[in-house]
């Protein structure tokens, strides 16, 4: 077993538990990618067992700060059902479910969404690749799901040395390769995907519960017009729909999740008149209606990742505060929006003052409603605070 030591002083986080081991508090030892490794303090006290990495900024991985236990097969099975457990005890409106968000189920770098019965990863480190077969067994045994499919195409990949790969990693012979579109029921509605096509791994579960209150604030606000910006394959919109929306606006720059967003609104029983699909950058797009004087009972921004890490927060920042502003200009009196943030580079009280200046800048005053995460199924753990990524805020105009 290899063993990594740290320089002196540099315990303190992996003490506290912090699974991430930078290069930087290395002071010797090396490892092949993703071999499990001892990692000691400067006078030789044990303090985790880790994957190991040799070209990302992160050496180290803990899997665990219990010397005592083993890192095997049956690891990777409890700690899987750990994080079943979790999900069955709380109460997900959906058959579309995270079932594994990496550190904060003890599995760095693995990303497992569930979709009926199809299950769809991504193994973005080291470790996850070395551990791959045993970790897709395991979740096939624990789940009773027969088909896990790959996305290990995240550019995050790169940072490990690891090649992009997608693709089915377990697929039984009655069960053919091109089946990598699924149905799920998510609150009221149904929402299509394709696990091979769609972004991430095919869709974006941690907004679910934040759709399903939009729908209940546009029914209560009696909001009839809604603009959708970053729509994906238009989940808002169906809430919105839901809600009762008369005109509805689905802006994203992706064609084929818009034409989804269309196939959502008729399969969920909507006139398709009622909703409009634009394959257009938002940007420009909220300038024209602006300049068109067009307005909104609801807006929803729901931007990608604008900063990769805190080091692109200014830029991130300023184009938060731009499409806020716009935002918030095209809200018809008393009108609503709902805006997001999804760059863990963002603190959520930064983007609380960005949102904030946007609206100074618009000349525009509103409530702050309510604060939104992800939902419950992408947990943050208190050893892992980085792990929190989404943050929203509902504001109603004055
Ligand atoms: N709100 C969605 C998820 C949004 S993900 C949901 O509930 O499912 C972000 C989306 O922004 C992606 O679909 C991506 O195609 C789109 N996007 C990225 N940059 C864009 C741009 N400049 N203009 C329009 N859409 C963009």
């Amino acid at each position: 077993m290899k063993t990594i030591t740290l320089r002196e002083g540099k315990e303190r986080s992996v003490i506290r538990r912090h699974p991430w081991i930078f290069q930087g508090s290395v002071a010797k030892g090396r490892a092949d990618s993703g071999e499990t490794v001892r990692v000691e303090a400067h006078d030789g006290r044990f303090l985790a067992w880790g994957a190991f990495s040799p070209t990302s900024q992160i050496r180290v991985r803990a899997w665990t700060f219990d010397e005592a236990e083993r890192i095997d097969a049956a690891f990777f099975q409890r700690r899987i059902a750990q994080a079943l457990l979790l999900r069955s005890r709380l109460a997900i409106a959906s058959d579309g479910v995270r079932l594994i968000h990496g550190e904060a189920d003890g599995l760095p770098g693995l990303i497992v969404d569930r979709y009926g019965d199809l299950l769809s990863a991504q193994f973005l480190s080291t470790g996850m690749e070395r551990w791959k077969d045993v970790i897709a067994d395991a979740l096939l045994a624990a789940t009773g799901c027969r088909c896990l499919y790959e996305r290990s195409d995240s550019n995050v990949r790169q940072l490990e040395g690891l090649p992009l790969v997608s693709g089915w990693l377990r697929r039984p012979d009655d069960v053919p390769e091109t089946a990598t579109t699924v149905t799920i029921r998510e609150h009221d509605y149904r929402l299509t995907l394709d696990v091979a096509e769609g972004h991430k791994t095919g869709y974006y579960l941690d907004q679910r519960d934040n759709r399903k209150y939009f729908a209940d604030l546009v029914r209560q606000l009696g909001a009839k017009s809604v603009l959708n910006c970053y729509s994906y394959t238009g989940g808002f919109s169906v809430a919105a729909l839901a809600g009762g929306a008369e005109e509805v606006y689905s802006v994203d720059s992706s064609g084929p999740a818009l034409a989804r967003a269309t196939a959502h609104v008729a399969l969920n029983g909507f006139d398709p008149a009622r909703h409009t699909a634009l394959d257009a950058d938002v940007n420009g797009t909220l300038r024209r209606f602006l300049a068109e004087g067009k307005r909104f009972d609801a807006i929803v921004l729901d931007p990608p990742k604008f900063a990769a890490s805190a080091a692109h927060a200014d830029r991130a920042s300023r184009a938060y505060k731009d499409i806020n502003r716009l935002g918030l200009k095209l809200l018809n009196p008393g009108g609503m929006l709902l805006t997001f943030s999804c760059s863990g580079g963002i603190s959520a009280e930064l983007f609380h003052k960005i949102v904030a200046g946007a609206g100074i800048d618009a000349g525009v005053d509103g409530y702050l409603v309510r604060r939104l995460e992800a939902a419950p199924d992408h947990p943050t753990t208190i050893a892992f605070p980085e792990g929190e990524y989404l943050k929203g805020l509902v504001i109603v105009q004055k």
